[in-house]
């Protein structure tokens, strides 16, 4: 295939000197020490290149809301409270602005791939639902956008979101969240969000376990559902924070079963940080999903952004290499074994996570990042600088 882009003097992990790198059709189809075309070139002078990044877990729909919300307690409780006030007063011209912004963020960080979580229920109905439709569409030469519809404020306490993520599975949705820690009878949600996505052939992405209290966790019943249903390999649970304040070998018992069961686990850092732990003082603890231990015991792991500027976590620029260090920093990752797997979290393992082929390797979709880094390890130490990125082999031209 004659190459239509040759990315040249690229260092890629796994080899000892720089290649090239040729692309034709979208996709990589060459990868040599030199490679001689008459395609475009573009000098990589040494710098990585890797797989785009992949954000498996972001809130486009409620991005950037701070300045209508008021935030004093910092907890969960507050953060649902205020942001169900706000989300009343949302419309598509509104949201579809915010997500814009915060779209452009992540393609300027190197993400080539997200799945958004929308939320639909009484208070919003469908407007989220629709604008990001729009911005999926918008933003399509740049970035893959998955659609979650979400049910994040329960289920079963109310009946019209179940015919409202019905209607957003009938248009346009390509996965449902539940999240049973907000509805009044959890493990009825999990069996709904069970049934909705066998009956739209989707998988289904949970909020769950999002506190520190070891008991009381709806693994289990995610993990029962999941084995019934044979839905292994399209389960993810993301925050499972209770999974900190489990003991080893009950960490180690459950890890083991949620391996069994093909369930990946998605740690959210700025959020589970921000908005846990706060009755320990000056000894709060970190509280984040073990994911080093988890991925050992073989457990599909990732670490990604959830939320922007809002109740939940008031910081963020849709940086997922700032979320890989801001994991490795809190796990305590220092040596570059360690380091390097929490650059896979952000790209390789949420990828697999989404069932989407990743790397700089033939046949690979040309969705790349090129990063002012010496390896992947080095890249989350210093949160390295994106030199470019490119979509289907075509350079991506916006910038954070
Ligand atoms: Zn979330």
């Amino acid at each position: 295939m004659t190459p239509e882009l040759v990315i040249a003097n690229a260092r890629l992990n796994g080899h000892a000197e720089p290649c090239d790198v040729a692309v034709a059709g979208g996709k990589v189809v060459g990868i040599e020490p030199s490679i001689v075309a008459e395609a475009p070139r573009y000098d990589a002078r040494g710098a990585l290149l890797e797989g785009g990044f992949v954000d498996c877990h972001i809130h486009l729909d409620k991005a950037d809301i701070l300045e209508r919300t008021t935030l004093i307690e910092g907890t969960l409780a507050e953060a649902v409270r205020e942001t169900a006030l706000a989300k009343a007063a949302f419309t598509v011209e509104d949201v579809y602005r915010r997500a814009a912004g915060v779209v452009r963020l992540a393609i300027g960080h190197g993400t080539t791939a997200l799945r958004s979580f929308v939320e639909v229920d009484p208070r919003v109905g469908l407007r989220s639902f629709e604008a990001i439709k729009e911005i999926k569409a918008h933003f399509a030469h740049a970035i893959d956008i998955e659609i979650c519809a979400f049910a994040q404020e329960g289920l079963t306490n109310e009946p019209e979101t179940e015919s409202l993520l019905v209607t957003a599975l009938q248009n346009g949705a390509d996965l449902v969240g539940g999240c049973p820690y907000t509805d009044p009878s959890p493990a009825e949600h999990i069996r709904r969000i069970f049934a909705l996505a066998e009956r739209f052939g989707t998988s289904v992405d949970f909020h769950v376990d999002f506190d520190l209290d070891p008991e009381g966790s709806d693994l289990p019943a995610i993990i029962a559902e999941t084995e019934r249903l044979g839905f292994g390999g399209k389960v993810i649970c993301g925050h499972a924070t209770k999974l900190a304040a489990f003991t080893a070998p009950a960490l180690d018992d459950m890890a083991c079963r949620l391996a069994a069961a093909g369930i990946g686990v998605v740690t959210l850092p700025a959020t589970d940080l921000f908005l846990l732990g706060r009755d320990g003082g000056s000894m709060a603890p970190r509280g984040l999903a073990p994911l080093m231990q988890l991925g050992r015991l073989g457990v599909r792991t990732a670490v990604a952004t959830n939320n922007v500027l809002n109740p939940f976590t008031p910081y963020g620029d849709a940086s997922l290499l700032r979320m890989a260090n801001l994991f490795a920093n809190v796990a305590q990752l220092g040596r570059n074994l360690d380091l390097e797997r929490a650059f896979w979290l952000i790209g390789r393992n949420p990828a697999a996570l989404l069932g989407r082929r990743h790397g700089v390797a033939i046949g690979c979709a040309a969705d790349l990042v090129l990063l002012d880094a010496s390896s992947p390890g080095d890249a989350v130490r210093r949160i390295a600088p994106i030199l470019a990125s490119w979509k289907a082999g075509a350079q991506n031209q916006l910038r954070a």
